[in-house]
C-alpha cells in the first residue's frame, strides 16, 4: 500500500504534520525516542505535557510541536513487554488505532511513527512491526483523510523487519 512508507532515520527530523512519541504514562519525557523529542521540540513541549494530566497505556494525546518540523506531537503509551500474555498485542495495536484517530480529528493527513514499544519496553521487532503495519492498513482501509503514514525506524535492521512484512503480503 503505498500510503504506508518505511524509513530509516531520526523520526524528529520528519516533516509531517504529526510524528507520534513512543511516551511514558506520565508524559513528562523519558529517555529513547521520548527524549529525543523533547529535546528537539524544546521546554514548551514539557509546558504543555504537564497540562494533560497523563496518558493510559494503548491511548494517545496531542500537543503542539514547538520547534519541531512537524506542527504536532501525538503521545502514546505502548505496553511493557512482561511476556504476551498481559494485553500487550492488544494495548500496542490500541496505540496505532488511538492515534490515528486522533491524527484524523484533527485533519492532519502525514504521520510519522515510531517503532512504539520496541526499546525500552522490549516488545519483540518482529512481533511489533506485524501489529503495527496491520492497524495502520486496517485504518487507512477504513477512512479517508490520511495521506502518507511513514514508519521511522531509527536503524537499518528494525527497517528491514518492517520490509519484511510488506513483501510477506
Ligand atoms: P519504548 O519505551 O516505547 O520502548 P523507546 O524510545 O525506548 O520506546 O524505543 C522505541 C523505538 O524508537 C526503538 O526502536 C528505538 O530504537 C527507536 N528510537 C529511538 N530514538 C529514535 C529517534 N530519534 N527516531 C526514531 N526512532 C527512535
Amino acid at each position: 500500500m503505498d500510503k504506508i512508507e518505511i524509513v530509516q532515520g531520526d523520526i524528529t527530523r520528519m516533516e509531517v504534520d504529526a510524528i507520534v512519541n513512543a511516551a511514558k504514562n506520565s508524559l513528562l519525557g523519558g529517555g529513547g525516542v521520548d527524549g529525543a523529542i523533547h529535546r528537539a521540540a524544546g521546554p514548551e513541549l514539557l509546558r504543555e505535557c504537564r497540562l494533560l494530566g497523563g496518558c493510559d497505556t494503548g491511548q494517545a494525546k496531542i500537543t503542539g510541536g514547538y520547534n519541531l518540523a512537524a506542527s504536532h506531537v501525538i503521545h502514546t503509551v505502548g505496553p511493557i513487554w512482561s511476556g504476551g500474555s498481559n494485553r500487550e498485542d492488544e494495548l500496542l495495536a490500541s496505540c496505532y488505532r488511538s492515534s490515528l484517530s486522533l491524527a484524523l480529528k484533527h485533519e492532519l493527513r502525514t504521520i510519522a511513527f515510531p517503532a512504539i514499544s520496541c526499546g525500552v519496553y522490549r516488545f519483540p521487532a518482529r512481533r511489533a512491526a506485524g501489529i503495527a503495519l496491520s492497524e495502520i492498513q486496517t485504518f487507512l482501509r477504513n477512512y479517508h483523510g490520511i495521506d502518507k503514514v511513514y514508519c521511522v525506524c531509527f536503524d537499518e535492521a528494525m527497517a528491514d523487519i518492517y520490509r519484511s512484512w510488506l513483501v510477506e503480503e
